[in-house]
């Protein structure tokens, strides 16, 4: 992206355990998320919705980290397989399926004579002569296409609201942040987001926006928030607590 990296302010998603580090105990391959603070003295184990995460002092070395892990592998083996019997089971992309819109399930449907996957109230419309591989690419890509023009939406209003330029809207993949406002007037918004309810987009739009006027999370930026969505924290407290329920891709 270039540009300077303190005027870009970032939504923290929390990464993905699939995506982090890992280490093998008792022959199982766990893993987890590894947070890494300035403020923290000790290394501390937890399991939420989320999956394993350890929080961890700056400059804790791997060793330490590894030992804790290793001290206490038979309290993480469990709550590490309690936490994936929890888990929503992947798609096989086959009708009968559901995937989330907008915090609302849709089920996925055959149906002959549909070229590219269409919207019928609660239904999603896929030719039946389509592979699974083809069908996900297809789902996928219509998500992204709706993503795209709610987020668009929601800021283009947001931005009017503060009498701000319309900035430009793009559409992110990242594993650890929700959106994301760039110096020169972009907005950046995790396409998996539009599975989540409206009103929890529109306060990741509202957060974004605002950032065109303060490129920091001090009191002027809350307020400027608050001018958008007045019950901003709540919907922030509810995503971070429920987002995982939603998001299933
Ligand atoms: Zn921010």
């Amino acid at each position: 992206m270039g540009g300077n990296p303190a005027l870009q302010a970032g939504l923290p998603l929390l990464a993905a355990p699939e995506s982090g580090p890992a280490i093998d105990l008792d022959g199982r391959r766990i893993s987890y998320t590894l947070q890494r603070s300035r403020r923290r003295r000790t290394i501390s184990l937890l399991i939420d919705e989320r999956g394993l995460r350890v929080a961890a002092p700056l400059k804790a070395p791997q060793q330490a980290i590894d030992d804790l892990l290793r001290a206490h592998a038979a309290w993480v083996i469990r709550k590490v397989h309690d936490w994936q019997q929890k888990r929503p089971p992947p798609l096989s992309w086959v009708a009968g399926e559901q995937i989330m819109l907008y915090g609302a399930p849709v089920t996925l449907e055959a149906r002959a004579g549909i070229v590219l996957p269409q919207l019928d109230q609660d239904r999603l419309l896929f030719d039946p002569q389509l592979a699974p591989t083809v069908i996900e690419c297809g789902v996928r890509g219509w998500l992204k296409r709706q993503a795209l023009a709610c987020f668009t939406r929601r800021c283009h209003d947001y931005s009017a609201q503060l009498q701000l330029p319309a900035p430009a809207v793009r559409l992110s993949n990242a594993r650890t942040r929700w959106g994301s406002c760039h110096a020169r007037g972009r907005i950046s918004m995790n396409w998996r987001l539009v599975q989540a309810p409206a009103a929890w987009i529109d306060y990741v739009a509202a957060h974004e926006v605002a950032h065109l006027r303060q490129m920091n999370h001090s009191p002027a930026f809350w307020r400027t928030v608050e001018i958008l969505v007045a019950d901003y924290a709540e919907r922030r407290a509810a995503l971070r607590r429920d987002a995982h329920r939603y998001l299933l891709l």
